[in-house]
């Protein structure tokens, strides 16, 4: 498995891979730490593209100042390789300077998605991820480029950017990969105490609230909102950051769950923000 790191690197492999034969070419974005959740994509990836490329770089774009941009986790020997035992054909780790060349002003903002969910208490953030995965998917020039529905707003504003971008890339969302006692993987998980990765479970136990009083026919957002509150209510170390009943599409709130709504929530635990969400059926 090949290392590139310069986007000319990354196009030209593009281009030889692909040749004549109809080869198609997968796109897997991380900012490394990679866990079973990454290994999902890039398992995903590699079962309906011929050719997978992992990208693994910690975005300073989607970082606001006060966040973890220098101490986010960085294991790159190891993510090397779990990228290559779950079918990657390169890996794609550029420096900064590589995708943001001194002077760099250019890019994308999804506007009226990009202030929604995450995007309300991290400005920028979107803003950042757009920029960055638009780079990726244009250097790459992937068919196909795989996301987890664990960042369901990112989706959404992706999803926009492809289509008013003209993207030639197709976004592929993935489930989202849960420890064994609910709680979603994270890179950021590493960051909790034992007694937070104990707290950090009320997260998926609001998602799962929520899901089981759909099933049972609870349709009105109030209170599948406040269902979860009661069950973050019990975690009282736990900061909430938000709990929303969104369009999918829009992340507009709504006020009645449709097939395909999406219900998330954002929370502290201790330092650590996690999220989690689920599409409700
Ligand atoms: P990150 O490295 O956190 O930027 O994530 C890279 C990709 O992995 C994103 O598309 C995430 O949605 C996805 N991902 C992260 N955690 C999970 C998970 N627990 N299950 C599925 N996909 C995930």
């Amino acid at each position: 498995m090949e290392i590139l790191r310069t986007v000319a690197e990354l196009r030209k492999w593009s281009r030889s891979v692909r040749g004549d034969d109809g080869n198609t070419i997968g796109l897997v974005p991380t900012m490394g730490a990679l866990h079973a959740g990454h290994a999902s994509l890039i398992r995903a990836a590699a079962a309906s593209c011929s050719q997978v490329a992992v990208g693994i770089f910690v975005n300073p774009t989607q970082f606001g100042p006060n966040e973890d941009y220098a101490h986010y986790p960085r294991t790159s020997d190891a993510d090397c390789a779990l990228a290559k035992a779950e079918g990657a054909s390169v890996i794609f780790v550029p420096a900064v300077e590589e995708l943001y060349p001194a002077g760099a002003a250019t890019f994308v903002e999804v506007e009226g998605l990009s202030n929604r969910l995450d995007g309300a208490s991290r400005p920028g953030h979107f803003r950042g991820v757009a920029t960055v995965v638009a780079k990726l998917m244009i250097a790459a020039e992937a068919d196909r480029a795989f996301f987890g529905q664990k960042d369901a707003a990112q989706v959404a504003v992706l999803l926009r950017m492809v289509t008013d971008l003209r993207l030639a890339t197709e976004i592929v969302v993935c489930p989202i990969i849960r420890e064994a006692d609910g709680l979603a993987l994270s890179s950021r998980n590493m960051y909790l105490s034992p007694a937070e990765r104990a707290h950090a479970l009320v997260l998926s136990r609001a998602v799962r609230t929520v899901e089981t009083l759909v099933a049972k026919g609870e349709r009105r957002a109030s209170a599948l909102v406040a269902a979860a509150g009661q069950a973050f209510a019990g975690e009282p170390t736990v900061r909430v950051d938000y709990i929303e009943l969104v369009d999918w599409a829009t992340l507009q709130p709504v006020e009645t769950a449709l097939p395909g709504s999406l219900f998330a929530v954002a929370a502290w635990v201790g330092a650590t923000r996690l999220i989690d969400n689920a599409i409700l059926g």
